[in-house]
C-alpha cells in the first residue's frame, strides 16, 4: 500500500525540524514522502512492491515531479537529496534464495555459492542476520551495516576484500522499474543467472546485457528504482582479526619504515606484512596518522580461521562493536582546538591510539559480526579517494604533506584495497584501486582539508575517483570526465536504453547527477 505524506506532516511525525542525512552534512526538503506498507509477506510482498513502485513512478512522471528513492540516509554527499518526491522502501524488505530450477544451468551447477534475491530497501544488517543464521554470508560489504542494499550499491560501497571487490562486484542480477508499466530483470550476458522463464514469472523483461548491467552496478540512484538485487553468497566463514602497530615493530617481520610499508601496500604484498598466505587474508587495511605516519600506523588483517567449519550457521546481533570514535565529541573537539598549534596532530594521535592500540578481543567471528552497526550520533565527515595502486606512494605522500602543512583539524587516513570492476562508474576502476579514506569531524576545516588534498593530487598529475556517497565537494563534470573517460558516455548510453523517455530520465535525476553527468 502506498502512503503519501506532505513534508510538513512528515516532520511533525518524526518530531524533527528538518530532514537530514545521518551525519548531518546534507539537509533537504522533499515535497512529499512516499512509503510502502506491507500488505503480505514473501513473494506477494515483492510483487506488490513492484506494482506500487510502478504506480509511484507513473504518478511522478504525470505530475512532473522528480522522484528519488531513499536508502538509509547514510550518504554524506547529497546523492539521495531531492526537492521532489522521496520514496522509502525500508518497510517492504524481503529475501529469497533462488532455487536450482530458477537458475540457468551454468549458475545451478555452481555448488560453492548461493544466490539471494533481496528487496532493494532491505538493510545490510537485516540481510546479515538472515544469511548467517542460514549458514551463508555476503562476500564483502562496507565496514558497517546500516545501508540499504540498493543504496549501498548505487553509490559504490566497498570494503577491503582485495580478492573480491566492492559490494557491486558481488551482484549477479538487478531488478529495476524503468517506466510506469515496465520493469527489467538485468543480468550480464557473459554470466546469465536465471532460467529463461524466471523473469517472465515476475512480469519483468529479461535483459542480458553487459553494458546495461555495468551501468546499473553503480546507478547513482538515477537508472530506475531498484526493487530487487541478487547477491552472490558463500558459506559462512570465520575471521580472526590481527592488528599490528607498524611503528612499534609489531609486524611478524619486525620493524619496517613507513616508506617500505607503503611500497608493499602498493604492490599488494599483504601476505609479506602479516605472515599469512594471501588466500587466508580475506580483508586487509592500513591506517595512518597523516601528521606523523612514521611514528603511528596500524595494519589490520582479517584472517580465515580453521574453526568453526565453513557453512556452520551463526547468530549475529549486528550491533555496534564499540570501538569507534564518537563523532559528536570529535566535532566538538575539532571546533575547539582548530587554532591551537599542534593540537590537531595530538588529538589524532590520542584518538588513533585509543582505537587501534588496544588488544583485539574475542575469537573468530563471521562477516556480519565484524562489520556491524555503528551508533550514528552524526558529526563526522569523510571522503574516499580511489587511486591506482601503482601511484599509491606518491598519492599518500601528497596527502600527508598537505595535512602536515595545514594542520588545522584532526584527521585519519585509512587505505583499503579493491580490485578493478566492470561497473562503469564504480570507484574501483583501476585494475588495483586503493581507496584512501580521509575521516574527521564535520567542520568546515575538514572539508577544506580534503579539498586541498584533492587539489594537490590534481597538481601532481595523480588521477583519482571519489566515493559518490561520501564528501564529493571537489567533483566537477570535467573531473568525472577526465578520470572515467569513455565510461561516462557508456553510462549515459546505458541510461538512454533503460530510460528512453526523457521525461522518465529527468524524473529520476537529481541535482548531483544533473551537475556531474547530464
Ligand atoms: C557510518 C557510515 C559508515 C560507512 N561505511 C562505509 C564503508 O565502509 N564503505 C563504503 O564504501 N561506504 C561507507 N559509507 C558510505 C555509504 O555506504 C554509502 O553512502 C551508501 O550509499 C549509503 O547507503 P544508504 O542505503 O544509506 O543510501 P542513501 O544514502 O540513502 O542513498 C544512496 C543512493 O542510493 C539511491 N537509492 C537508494 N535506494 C534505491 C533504490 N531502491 N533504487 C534506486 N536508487 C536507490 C539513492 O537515491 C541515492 O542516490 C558509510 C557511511 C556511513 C554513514
Amino acid at each position: 500500500m502506498i502512503t503519501r505524506l506532505p513534508f510538513s506532516k512528515y516532520l511533525e511525525r518524526i518530531g524533527q525540524p528538518a530532514l537530514r542525512n545521518v551525519h548531518g552534512t546534507v539537509t533537504f526538503a522533499p515535497e512529499q514522502l512516499i512509503s510502502l506498507t506491507p500488505e503480505a509477506s514473501g513473494s506477494d510482498r515483492y510483487r506488490h512492491t513492484v506494482r506500487d513502485v510502478c504506480q509511484v513512478l507513473g504518478d511522478a512522471v504525470g505530475a512532473g515531479k522528480q522522484l528519488r528513492c531513499l536508502g538509509r540516509r547514510w550518504s554524506i554527499s547529497p546523492i539521495a537529496a531531492t526537492d521532489g518526491w522521496l520514496l522509502d522502501l525500508s518497510d517492504v524488505s524481503t529475501a529469497k534464495w533462488l532455487s536450482r530450477e530458477e537458475l540457468s544451468p551454468a549458475a545451478a551447477a555452481r555448488d560453492e555459492v548461493a544466490y539471494v534475491l533481496v528487496a532493494g530497501g532491505a538493510s545490510i544488517r537485516w540481510l546479515n542476520l538472515a544469511l548467517h543464521r542460514a549458514g551463508w554470508s555476503l562476500e564483502t560489504s562496507g565496514a558497517s551495516n546500516g545501508q540499504a542494499v540498493a543504496g549501498a550499491i548505487a553509490s559504490g560501497t566497498h570494503g577491503s576484500s582485495y580478492h573480491i571487490g566492492a559490494l557491486h562486484d558481488t551482484v549477479a542480477a538487478i531488478h529495476v522499474v524503468v517506466a510506469p508499466a515496465e520493469h527489467w530483470w538485468v543480468e550480464p550476458a557473459r554470466a546469465p543467472l536465471v532460467a529463461d522463464d524466471f523473469a517472465a514469472g515476475l512480469g519483468a523483461k529479461l535483459v542480458r546485457d553487459d553494458e546495461v548491467f555495468a551501468a546499473l552496478q553503480t546507478s547513482l540512484g538515477s537508472l530506475g528504482i531498484v526493487v530487487g538485487v541478487v547477491l552472490t553468497c558463500v558459506p559462512n566463514f570465520w575471521l580472526d582479526l590481527e592488528r599490528f602497530s607498524v611503528a612499534d615493530g609489531a609486524l611478524p617481520g619486525g620493524a619496517l619504515p613507513v616508506t617500505e610499508l607503503i611500497d608493499r601496500l602498493a604492490r599488494w604484498q599483504f601476505d609479506t606484512l602479516v605472515g599469512h598466505p594471501s588466500d587466508r587474508v580475506w580483508h586487509f587495511d592500513a591506517v595512518f596518522n597523516p601528521f606523523s605516519p612514521d611514528s603511528q600506523s596500524y595494519v589490520s588483517a582479517y584472517v580465515v580461521a580453521d574453526q568453526p567449519a565453513r557453512g556452520t550457521p551463526a547468530e549475529v546481533t549486528g550491533e555496534h562493536r564499540g570501538d569507534e570514535w564518537n563523532p559528536d565529541l570529535l566535532q566538538f573537539v575539532s571546533r575547539a582546538i582548530g587554532g591551537v598549534p599542534g593540537a590537531p596532530a595530538l588529538v589524532t594521535r590520542v584518538g588513533l591510539k585509543s582505537e587501534y592500540a588496544k588488544p583485539v578481543s574475542g575469537g573468530p567471528r563471521v562477516w556480519g559480526a565484524w562489520f556491524a552497526q555503528q551508533d550514528l550520533p552524526g558529526g563526522a565527515l569523510g571522503a574516499s579517494l580511489g587511486v591506482d595502486c601503482t601511484q599509491l606512494p606518491a598519492a599518500l605522500l601528497a596527502i600527508f604533506g598537505t595535512v602536515q602543512a595545514r594542520a588545522t583539524v584532526p584527521c585519519v587516513v585509512a587505505t583499503r584495497f579493491v580490485p578493478g570492476s566492470s561497473s562503469l562508474l564504480g570507484m574501483n576502476q583501476f585494475p588495483r584501486t586503493c581507496m584512501i579514506d580521509m575521516d574527521g569531524a564535520n567542520v568546515p576545516a575538514m572539508a577544506d582539508l580534503i579539498a586541498q588534498c584533492c587539489r594537490r593530487l590534481e597538481t601532481d598529475g595523480l588521477p583519482f575517483t571519489m566515493h559518490w556517497g561520501k564528501w564529493i565537494g571537489w567533483l566537477t563534470r570535467e573531473h568525472v570526465q577526465a578520470v572515467y573517460g569513455d565510461r561516462v558516455e557508456r553510462w549515459r548510453a546505458a541510461r538512454a536504453r533503460l530510460l528512453p523517455d526523457p521525461a522518465v530520465a529527468q524524473t529520476l535525476s537529481n541535482p548531483v547527477v544533473d551537475g556531474l553527468l547530464r
